[in-house]
């Protein structure tokens, strides 16, 4: 079996790999992930719609699942192939431009990703703001939904950093 980069099982054949397709809550917008840690990338996309900015907005730049090597890395599998990564508002945070959220958001973007076990591509040497990916092993992960689910009344003022 081929894994993405942070080791979560990654195929061309998407029902392979447990892929299905979400809505995110609060908006009109799908995405697709692997069923493992859909609660975390959808749960985390809704907050972000709510909190950040809305992903509803233009034209259709929120991904999630593709089979494909991380850009100009051939070879590396990206963490999109395990469906473990998704991208929000593409066309606002192109890969490689820095500063693309307001500053104000930034202390709680990052917030928000670490309490879904993500990171995010925009602390990377080559940024990749609008990228966040899952940064948790299948054990972790599983804890982590749970622990959320447990904490669901619960608003972003919750939120740990
Ligand atoms: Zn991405």
């Amino acid at each position: 079996m081929l894994t993405s980069y942070n080791g979560w099982p990654a195929s061309k054949d998407p029902a392979e790999i447990g892929i299905k397709s979400y809505a995110v809550p609060g908006t009109n917008r799908k995405l697709r992930c692997a069923e493992a840690v859909a609660p975390l990338l959808i749960g985390f996309a809704a907050e972000f719609h709510a909190l950040i900015e809305p992903i509803d907005d233009g034209g259709l730049d929120d991904w999630g699942y593709c089979f494909r090597d991380v850009r100009g890395v051939p070879g590396k599998l990206s963490n999109h192939a395990s469906g473990t990564a998704i991208d929000l508002n593409a066309t606002k945070h192109p890969l490689g431009k820095v500063g693309t959220f307001a500053a104000n958001k930034v202390p709680m973007l990052k917030a928000l990703a670490k309490k879904y076990g993500l990171a995010w591509g925009g602390i990377w040497t080559r940024p990749d703001e609008m990228h966040f990916e899952i940064c948790l092993n299948a054990e972790k992960a599983a804890k982590r939904i749970l622990k959320l689910s447990q904490g669901a009344t619960q608003g972003a003022e919750q939120v740990v950093v």
